[in-house]
């Protein structure tokens, strides 16, 4: 029966399996500290298999995403629409973080979630420090694109592939041949996406298990109101503001859009990581959905960088719940506050696990909320990363999926078609026509002409 499953049945499968062992392991006592399970299997075994998977994700993200947009650039050809893009996209993305703030607001206020809560207020929480907003800015531009890379500083990555992009342009006719070979580069980098994808069952398992096994869900039922809650706002805004967004601005069809996003979610829920996550989002929009590359290429690790709407969600409810528990009145002034510095906080918020809370502390110095407040919610918080990491690249998609369409950049016979992409999976098996086609080439041509000349030489 495995065998026969698609792959986003059996990557749905391991999630389900391992919440549920996870869950298991960690409720039966398993996973005491310095026992069998606890040190070879969930900080041993899965712990290992979890960190290959995330890795190899992580390290296709800095070539795919230099590689796949100095292509897109040259695919877009006018300089001027580059801009046109690049400014509506983030119009978009910050309009749809601004609405995801508001309903966080909205239903924190309105359930009055941490009213009359008596937790103590004697929390601690030493909060790292946010990286100042103007060093997000002004690092855009690399002093050294190279450590930018070694770093995976995104918006510095995605300056310097635009600049080779427009330069290329520049050039014209004559890099013809350098595009094309880019090109080229970029369809074997997006191979590499899919072998990783068929190890994803595998990953996902393990690290939902360790997840699991390691944080049970107990620290939920004590903050219950403020997760269902934070929960409730997610589902709301993903599944009804933005598709309402997405069918008003594209016309797409909902159902096909969701039915395709699943392994996205999947990806950014069991890595926590919107970065992680790029070489899929990317994948699912630009083969599963038709957009174009000249799009997806800048909108999908730009929005992994600055949008996240889940994120922002986390924070709009958090700053209600914190406020409500230490019994300051929060007024219209004090909300416009929150709204403005969670999409300025999401922007600053690097795609990757936990840093939201981080941020969080910069929206409450602004609205001079307790900081260590934020430790009453810190136990919980890791688990709720990967649900608004779902929701933050729902959110890049959705996006991506609007501006490809409103610029006509989009193959609709592609969004339509349950199937497309999805059936490029690598079963280790190679083509055999192109098995026979590559070792004739490098035996005989390349290597064997080489190898000829070595041994008249000698
Ligand atoms: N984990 C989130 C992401 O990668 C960021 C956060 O909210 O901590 O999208």
């Amino acid at each position: 029966m495995w065998k026969n499953m698609g792959l986003t049945g059996k990557i749905m499968v391991a999630m389900a399996l391992g919440i549920i062992l996870g869950l298991f392991i960690n409720y039966s006592g398993l996973n005491a500290e310095g026992g069998f399970v606890n040190t070879y299997i969930t900080n041993g075994f899965l712990a290992i298999i979890g960190k290959l998977f995330v890795n190899s994700l992580k390290m296709l993200v800095v070539p795919l995403v230099l590689i796949s947009l100095i292509c897109g650039v040259c695919g877009i050809g006018d300089i001027r629409l580059l801009g046109r893009i690049g400014t509506k996209t983030f119009m978009i993305y910050m309009f749809t973080t601004a609405l995801a703030i508001a309903t966080a607001i909205g239903l924190g206020s309105l359930f009055g979630i941490g009213k009359g809560m008596n937790i103590g207020t004697d929390a601690t929480f030493e909060a790292a420090s946010a990286p100042p907003l103007l060093d997000v800015f002004s690092n855009i531009i690399p002093s050294n694109p190279i450590s930018a890379m070694a770093n995976g500083d995104m918006l510095s990555i995605i300056f310097f592939a635009i600049l080779i992009g427009v330069s290329i342009l520049m050039v014209g006719k004559p890099a013809k041949g350098l595009v094309q070979s880019l090109e080229l580069i970029n369809e074997v980098i997006l191979k590499m996406v899919t072998i990783i994808m068929n190890l994803a069952p595998y990953g996902v398992f393990a690290l939902l298990t360790k997840a699991m096994a390691d944080l049970g869900l107990d620290l939920i039922w004590s903050l219950l109101g403020y997760v269902a809650v934070l929960v409730g706002s997610l589902a709301f805004h993903f599944f009804i503001t933005m598709m309402i967004v997405l069918k008003l601005a594209s016309g797409l069809s909902i159902k096909t859009f969701l039915a395709k996003m699943r392994e996205v979610q999947i990806f950014a829920f069991s890595t926590s990581s919107s970065n992680a996550t790029i070489p899929i989002t990317l994948r699912t929009v630009t083969k599963r959905m038709g957009v174009n590359n000249s799009v997806a290429s800048f909108t999908v690790p730009f929005g992994a960088t600055i949008n996240m709407d889940g994120t922002a969600i986390m924070q709009g409810t958090a700053t209600i719940f914190i406020a409500n528990i230490y019994g300051i009145d929060l007024g219209v002034t004090e909300y416009l506050t929150v709204i403005l510095m969670s999409v300025l906080a999401s922007v600053g918020t690097a795609g990757v696990p936990g840093v939201g809370l981080i941020m969080l502390s910069m929206v409450f110095a602004q609205v001079g909320l307790p900081i260590e407040g934020i430790g009453l919610i810190l136990g919980v918080d890791r688990i709720l990363d990967m649900l608004r990491t779902a929701v933050n690249v729902g959110g890049d998609a959705a996006v991506t999926a609007i501006v490809a369409k409103s610029e006509g950049k989009m193959d609709l016979a592609i969004y339509n078609d349950p199937d497309a992409g999805a059936k490029d999976v690598f079963d280790g098996h190679i083509d055999e026509d192109n098995e026979r086609e590559f070792s004739e080439v490098f035996s005989d041509g390349i290597m064997g002409s080489e190898y000829d000349d070595v041994d008249r030489r000698r």
